[in-house]
């Protein structure tokens, strides 16, 4: 674990809708907004199914695992409280929900389409974490 005085990703920006998904990020577990009505997962969080239009909705455990969808090595323009480069990546979840994320433990070389990965959490500011993607072997 990072020390705090040593964080420097910024804690995400919370919304109304979001917020159940950053509490669970922040406690080390990967949850993605269902329907309470239909079942369908869908992220990022937002307030109507857009499968059935229900305005209830669950927070659903997953299991972490995905494969790389796409991704994308930004250079520039730097922000001092990132990394660089990012390394951002889009990866489908086993249970059929596209994440937008970062990649670690790769060098930017070695990251492919398809490449198997497994969540973890990153520390930010203010206490909070998000999301991100590691490879593991296929
Ligand atoms: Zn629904």
């Amino acid at each position: 674990m990072t020390a705090a005085s040593e964080v420097r990703r910024p804690a995400p920006l919370l919304t109304e809708d979001n917020l159940a998904y950053w509490e669970a990020a922040r406690d080390r577990e990967f949850r993605i907004q269902g329907c309470a009505d239909c079942g369908k997962l869908r992220h990022p969080p937002r307030p109507m199914c857009p499968h059935c239009g229900s305005l209830r909705t669950d927070m659903v455990a997953v299991s972490g695992k995905g494969a790389v969808y796409s991704y994308a090595i930004l250079h520039h323009p730097q922000a001092p409280v990132f990394d660089y480069p990012v390394q951002a990546v889009l990866v489908d979840l086993d249970e059929g929900v596209r994440v937008l994320s970062n990649i670690v433990g790769a060098a930017p070389g070695d990251i492919r389409i398809g490449m198997p990965v497994q969540v973890e959490f990153a520390d930010t500011k203010d206490g909070w974490a998000v999301p991100v993607f590691r490879p593991v072997a296929s």
